[in-house]
């Protein structure tokens, strides 16, 4: 067994991922051959985005032609999982943002309900609701505080956008709320904004996963209040590549939080954007970051640990990822 089939062999999980940002380049290609046959510039390999700005309204171009009925929701979410499942990926956290059902007028039950019934048998799919730290509009206000206090089949909240975006009153009792109905709470922290982002959003929001989490690195003091209370950051390295959040492959601390015990994951964030794959990712934290074999299966195994499965359903997984690396270590005793 190589590198690239060990990759492919272990159990993964997505636990950062955008639907609207995880659109298949292909939708576009069947909508308008000659418009998007090839390749774009901005999914060529060594491309970067110049800031976030830039990556955003790409993004949003393009989504915008393809995402505008619960029913496009669910054709984007079956493909999605299908090659999801093509690479062994046995468990999905994905989200839809906010600001879709205000800009599409569909009622936010149904994009939920689309996605959730998209999931394909031997795949788990939770679905959260993503939302800007300007989300609460007169129009989504409520539609927000429905989502949290009713909404069956939501696992959590997250919170997405631009991080210079100040926190506004809202939030706070938001996050309350969906804590005290038993939601899991996330939050883009620390990808272009400070370590105090991190810090507010561990020590206010009450946020267990910190998505990126990137910034931690500049307090020593946080990294240990991430160590102490096991907070997971939700990791996605060539994202971080990509959009110029880290200088170069060099300067990605994943390997210097996994070292001081933070139970990291990865995942592709925006695979439309980024044209990658969570198997891309794995590759290039051995080829890009330097980490060990031993260190890609404490990722794979983190992904099941936070995840909301079972217990018996972690174990089995984890014990999968164990005898893979076991027969992995047969054929190269340097590993
Ligand atoms: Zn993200």
């Amino acid at each position: 067994m190589d590198l690239s089939q060990f990759i492919h062999k272990i159990p993964k999980t997505e636990t950062h991922l955008h639907i609207e940002g995880a659109l298949p380049w292909s939708f576009l290609e069947e909508l308008n051959p000659v418009k998007y046959s090839g390749d774009p510039y901005f999914r060529k390999a060594d491309f970067r985005y110049k800031n976030f700005a830039q990556f955003e309204s790409i993004l949003i171009e393009h989504a915008l032609e393809i995402f505008k009925t619960a029913e496009s929701y669910y054709r984007v979410a079956s493909s999605i999982f299908k090659a999801a499942q093509s690479q062994n990926i046995r468990y999905v956290e994905i989200s839809f943002h906010a600001g879709m059902i205000e800009f599409l007028k569909i009622p936010g039950t149904e994009i939920l309900d689309a996605i959730n019934s998209a999931s394909p048998s031997g795949l788990e799919v939770r679905v959260y609701l993503g939302m800007s730290r300007n989300a609460y509009t007169s129009y989504l206000g409520p539609i927000i505080e429905e989502a949290v206090n009713q909404w069956d089949n939501l696992s959590g909240i997250d919170l997405h956008g631009p991080e210079d975006l100040s926190i506004e009153d809202w939030t706070l009792p938001i996050w309350q709320r969906a804590s005290a109905k038993g939601l899991v709470l996330k939050a883009h922290a620390g990808e272009f904004g400070p370590a105090s982002n991190i810090e507010y959003a561990i020590s206010q929001l009450g946020a267990k996963r910190i998505q990126h989490g990137v910034a931690a690195r500049e307090s020593e003091v946080l990294l240990k209040q991430i160590v102490d209370e096991g907070i997971c950051l939700d990791m996605c390295p060539i994202s971080n590549y990509k959009l110029q959040v880290v200088d170069s492959w060099h300067d990605h601390p994943l390997q210097s939080f996994l070292k001081k015990g933070i139970p990291c994951t990865i995942s592709t964030d925006d695979p439309f954007s980024f044209n990658n794959t969570l198997e891309d990712e794995y590759h290039a934290c051995v080829e890009k970051l330097g980490l060990s074999i031993s260190d890609l299966v404490q990722i794979a195994k983190n992904g099941f640990i936070v995840s909301d499965l079972s217990n018996p359903e972690k174990e089995r997984f984890i014990g999968e990822i164990d005898r893979a690396w076991v027969e992995f270590k047969g054929n190269d005793s340097s590993n």
